[in-house]
């Protein structure tokens, strides 16, 4: 079975973003997408809340600031501290029985792991819709993955609910949360999407002023 999964999703658990449960899946569904998984900056309990809250395929995930740059960390059911060396963010991970990714590896304006890519990531974020520049982050990532022999997976990076499913990874898998993630390990699995227009992410960072000062 294909499944069309968007890889790396922002709640309004992220201080950063907009999205509520409710729109998370509105707009997962009008995309056509089968899953999303929820990737909180440094926090997996709306991901677990959310997931326990609705019957569409929810991977609770982690997105953790380490101390060389973001890690996403899926299939997990508890949080992973933020600010720990990449070696030890991926062993807790695996610790805990959830795979590693190292997302948007070399773009701008993110924190991004760049020279601490390694073979011990599960996968790397090849396209991620909110990377910029857009089309050189999707080559160099397209090339560590190579360098690596590293499973290719994708995700948007929304923080607004109209930036869901930009990207989105298909994944060969039962419609289970362990299925999905242990096909991404195996490399069962390749990236789809592209960048997230212009017009769309001015339209987020008003509405992001706007609930600051509004
Ligand atoms: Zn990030
Ligand atoms: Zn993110």
């Amino acid at each position: 079975m294909q499944l069309k999964i968007d890889l790396h999703v922002h709640t309004f658990y992220s201080h950063d973003s907009l999205i509520t449960p409710k729109e998370l899946v509105f707009y997962a569904k009008k995309r056509g997408l089968d899953g999303v998984a929820i990737t909180d900056h440094d926090t997996i309990d709306g991901a677990l809340k959310i997931a326990k809250e609705t019957d569409f395929l929810i991977i609770p995930g982690i997105e953790i600031s380490s101390l060389n740059g973001h890690i996403i960390g899926l299939s997990l059911h508890e949080s992973v501290p933020p600010e720990l060396s990449v070696d030890e963010t991926l062993e807790r991970i695996h610790e805990a029985g959830g795979i590693a990714i190292a997302c948007h590896p070399v773009v701008f304006f993110k924190e991004s792991l760049k020279g601490h890519i390694s073979s011990r990531f599960d996968a790397i974020e090849v396209i991620n819709s909110s990377a910029f520049p857009f089309d050189y982050s999707v080559k160099r990532s397209q090339k560590l993955a190579s360098n690596f022999g590293l499973p290719c997976v994708a995700g948007s990076d929304a923080h607004y609910g109209p930036e869901i499913g930009h990207a989105y990874t298909l994944v060969d898998a039962e419609f289970r949360v362990d299925e999905v993630v242990t096909a991404i390990r195996k490399g069962l699995c390749s990236p789809h999407g592209r960048a997230i227009p212009l017009s769309m992410r001015f339209k987020k960072e008003l509405l992001l002023l706007k609930r600051r000062f509004g």
